[in-house]
């Protein structure tokens, strides 16, 4: 099917991570983020090869002081001896300086949280004076210029990631917990970036209320917009929780966002092992036509014209059709609505009187007629006469294998 007629993706200047790259046209970059403590080195090199594996395309590492940021070293070169080359991303947060200029040495991109990188204890101040926040936005200056010179010197890329929880006071004070505070804290960190010649940088706007993230987002295009800046943005709802709500909201704020075209790499947070995460991350991007890793099922609910038990058989369909790729394959229940509301999928599984099943090609019908026992043989047979079949591999399929292999609207 082709899907050219999605959503026009915001331009934005490329971002390169490693052998990544973020924005700029390419597809939407899958990320996620390990559990493991960073200085159980052995344990983080099994997460991160583990994830890479699911499908995981960068892969966050916590790095809460200096010791930790050293412990990279050894995790790079564990995995890349052991499984091959997988871009990491270090997670800075307090007091970031040094241990950012010691994690550019060793990882693909180092995210920084303008709300904590140089951080100050609460003074209960109600108001800043212009005098106090330029006073401030200098010492940020001070602390931030050596990681933007070691991420110049290593060709890292960046992260400004902000946080609706994580907001400086004077931030909080001055535009109070909104998304316009958000967006400001990030510019000033954009601007200095801009001052000092580097501009390998994306940036994140992260809120555990769908709402918040979304606005934040808006707000952060207008106002790059406004300052002539076309940062590629990461995508997701922080502390979404776990299970089905959890997958619900992060898809409810990630998805409406890639809508609007906005998003260039996105990361769904679970309070689960992060591999499931992964799943989520290329369900939304196939659901919006974004990136294509499995086939797409097309299936009607079914109601009292339904011809046969269609979750049953939509089970059997699939069963004998998911390792395929770049196809979209409809199961309908009826003769009747069912053919005009495939959605022009490339092959039809339609039920017909008498207990038969029709199959077609597009929008063209091919057999008719078929016992419901024979229906999924007959659509292989179909696949193969159309040279689309490809046997199943032996043993579960690596989602690694998949990605990749067909990506659209890039
Ligand atoms: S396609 Fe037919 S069986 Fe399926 S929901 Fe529509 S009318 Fe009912």
């Amino acid at each position: 099917m082709n899907l050219d007629m999605t959503y026009p993706r915001r331009k934005t200047t490329p971002c390169r991570v490693g052998p990544l790259t973020i924005g700029g046209g390419h597809p939407v970059v899958v990320q996620s983020m390990i559990t493991e403590e960073t200085r159980n080195i052995d344990a983080c090199v099994e997460q991160i090869i583990q994830l890479h594996e699911a499908g995981c395309e960068l892969v966050r590492v916590t790095t809460p002081s200096l010791g930790e940021a050293q412990a990279l070293e050894e995790i790079r070169a564990k995995v890349t001896e052991r499984h091959g080359y997988v871009p990491l991303t270090a997670d800075v947060h307090h007091q970031g300086t040094a241990i950012a200029v010691e994690a550019a040495k060793y990882v693909d991109e180092v995210r920084i949280n303008p709300g904590l990188f140089v951080f100050h204890k609460h003074t209960n101040q109600i108001e800043y004076s212009e005098a106090e926040h330029e006073a401030e936005r200098l010492a940020i200056e001070d602390s931030f210029v050596p990681v933007i010179e070691a991420c110049k010197k290593h060709d890292r890329a960046m992260r400004v990631g902000v946080n609706h929880g994580s907001l400086s006071e004077r931030m909080l004070v001055t535009y109070g917990d909104t998304p316009e505070g958000m967006v400001q804290s990030a510019m000033e960190y954009l601007r200095i970036c801009e001052k000092h010649g580097y501009q390998n940088v994306n940036i994140s706007a992260k809120a555990s209320r769908v709402p918040v993230m979304v606005a934040a987002n808006r707000l952060m295009v207008i106002r790059m917009n406004e300052a002539g800046m076309a940062y590629p943005l990461h995508l997701g709802v922080t502390e979404a929780g776990d299970g089905e709500y959890a997958r619900i909201k992060s898809t409810a704020g990630i998805a409406t966002l890639l809508m609007e075209g906005i998003g260039d790499t996105i990361r769904v947070s679970l309070s689960e092992d992060p591999i499931h995460e992964i799943p989520v991350c290329y369900d939304i991007l196939q659901g919006l036509g974004l990136r294509k890793t499995k086939v797409e099922y097309i299936a009607c609910p079914s109601c009292g014209r339904t011809k046969f038990n269609l979750p049953t058989v939509l089970n059997q369909v699939r069963d004998a059709t998911k390792h395929l790729v770049n196809l979209d394959i409809a199961v309908m229940g009826c003769i009747v609505n069912g053919p005009g509301e495939m959605a022009d999928a490339d092959y039809g599984y339609v039920g017909a009187a008498g207990g038969k099943i029709t199959l077609y090609r597009k929008r063209n019908v091919v057999k008719t007629g078929i016992p419901q026992e024979r229906g999924v043989v007959e659509l292989i047979e179909l696949l193969k006469e159309d040279g689309l079949w490809q046997d199943p591999p032996e043993g579960p399929v690596k989602a690694k294998e998949l990605v990749g292999l067909t990506v659209l609207n890039s």
